[in-house]
């Protein structure tokens, strides 16, 4: 007989001690000091770039259930305000639209990583571009697909998709970076995906926001272990720029947030 509590227990991420070595995901920063303890998970901040991270952080595998968990088994009922969600889409789309450099494919593609219900992907299509979305929850993806049928959407990792995708003119991904285990690798991938001068746009939490609460457990942001890595502007920044990217430029936000947009260069 299974037991229920166990059958729906989330994937265990046993705390090690401090004394085992710990690599900032950021910066390859090896000095790290202890942020706080959370519910028995341990979160290290970087000497170096002062990105904060959770120790150990999660397999690959762990954060496909973690972030598939982060919907809540997401149903219908998750796409409520979908006409809200296209306007807001539609309105970034056309910001983003007015970025792009000449396109060197015919028709442009744009490639939202984590497109969640297609809504950006639509937005895109609506612009001109061929769309594509890349998801790895089932449900977003069959309700992207239901909802949005002229556009082509993947369930996958960006890893694991990679050497099958097209160059993209255009990348979108928001909110996911600071779910994975990897993100240096996450953007190198980026950056091999973007055909010449395409332009990358990124949104993740910003721990160092002046609007971040104080007591950080009281922060949205903060979620362990479905957020594993809580970058700062300038420790993403870096990490773009290790990657190859030029022209980072750091977007006005509000909200405890970081957009940022970036180019590969236009040769190398
Ligand atoms: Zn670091």
């Amino acid at each position: 007989m299974i037991n229920s509590d166990t059958a729906h227990a989330k994937p265990a991420i046993t705390p090690i001690a401090l004394a085992a070595p710990a690599v900032c995901p950021a910066c390859g920063g090896r000095g790290n000091d202890l942020f706080t303890v959370h519910h028995g998970m341990t979160l290290l901040a970087c000497r170096a770039c002062s990105t904060v991270h959770l120790h150990p952080r999660p397999t690959p595998t762990e954060v496909t259930a973690l972030y598939s968990d982060a919907y809540g088994n997401a149903s219908e009922s998750y796409f409520a305000k979908v006409e809200k969600k296209l306007r807001r889409s539609r309105r970034r789309m056309a910001a983003l639209a007015r970025l792009k450099s000449t396109s060197h494919i015919s028709p442009p593609r744009f490639l939202d990583i984590g497109c969640n219900g297609g809504f950006m992907v639509e937005a895109a299509r609506e612009r001109g571009f061929e769309a594509y979305g890349l998801d790895i929850d089932p449900v977003s993806i069959d309700y992207a697909r239901k909802h949005y049928p002229a556009n082509r959407f993947v369930l996958a990792t960006l890893e694991d998709y990679a050497p099958d995708a097209p160059r993209f003119d255009m990348i979108y991904c928001s909110e996911v970076i600071e779910h994975l285990a990897d993100p240096s690798g996450f953007i190198d991938c980026v950056f091999e995906l973007l055909a010449p001068d395409g332009l990358f746009f990124l949104t993740t939490p910003d721990i160092s926001h002046w609007r971040r609460p104080r007591d950080v457990t009281r922060w949205d942001g903060f979620c362990p272990p479905s957020h594993c890595v809580y970058f700062n502007p300038r420790s993403l920044t870096a990490l773009l720029r290790r990657a190859g990217f030029v022209g980072v430029e750091r977007r006005w936000s509000f909200k405890p947030g970081i957009k940022l947009t970036c180019r590969k260069p236009a040769s190398i």
